[in-house]
């Protein structure tokens, strides 16, 4: 990989992208692009697109693709990205995974990260999943903040999101199989997908993660 890198990251709801993107983009000094986090901030500002997004997250539904599309587009073009970006929740679609190639022409993404974890699993970190309504910090009720359900970090309420009811997870999760599955086999083909090993603890993970990330670097900067 040149300086910076030009990630995707891919897995199931509850695979564990959110946490351990957030700490590669540090690792790797690139934004960590995150459409669902943005989603939930335009909900939260409740905005008229905000209002209308809220109605596809909490039914588990699929933001339309030219909609998501425009605003990838719009964060990508911010400096922050010139250097590289960390995708994460985008693309999710093969017509969205289309429209990134053409929106970083003439390059490439250098990697995409299969975070695999099994499905009985992330079915059982969603359900006791909970999140910061002000950071977006992740607990869970087996490992829940301090004190409270007060965030550790920035002292917001702590709460399960709207969209990780039993209903909602499985029909997003029954989406990732139809739609975004296939992404799997879009950039395999493409010889840039590389799957990591996501059960553990979150600092195994992220040794797995550095490994693969930095093999391609190696092997990207050898050519
Ligand atoms: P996430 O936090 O990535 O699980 O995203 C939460 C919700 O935001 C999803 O269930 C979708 O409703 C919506 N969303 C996030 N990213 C996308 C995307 N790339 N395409 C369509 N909808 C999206």
């Amino acid at each position: 990989m040149a300086s910076g890198a030009r990630l995707v990251i891919l897995g199931k709801q509850g695979a564990g992208k959110g946490t351990q993107s957030v700490r590669l983009s540090h690792y790797l000094a690139v934004p960590h692009i995150s459409t669902g986090d943005m989603l939930r901030a335009a909900v939260k500002a409740g905005t008229e697109f905000g209002q209308l997004a809220k109605s596809y997250m909490d039914s588990g539904e699929l933001i339309p693709d030219d909609v998501i599309m425009g605003i990838v587009e719009d964060r990508l073009a911010e400096p922050d990205a010139s250097r590289g970006f960390l995708l994460d929740g985008f693309p999710r679609t093969a017509i969205q995974a289309e429209a990134l190639d053409e929106m970083i022409k003439p390059h490439l993404i250098d990697l995409a990260i299969d975070l695999d974890v099994p499905t009985e699993l992330v079915l059982k970190r969603l359900s006791s999943r909970r999140v910061c309504q002000t950071c977006g910090a992740n607990y869970s009720l087996e490992a829940p903040p301090k004190l409270n359900w007060t965030c550790d970090l920035c002292g917001g309420e702590v709460v399960q999101r709207p969209d990780d009811t039993e209903v909602a997870i499985r029909r997003r999760l029954d989406l990732y199989d139809k739609a975004t599955a296939p992404l799997i086999e879009f950039y395999s083909q493409r010889n840039l997908l590389v799957s990591v090993d996501g059960v553990g603890t979150p600092d195994e993970v992220m040794e797995r993660l550095v490994a693969v990330v930095n093999k391609a670097r190696y092997s990207r900067s050898a050519q």
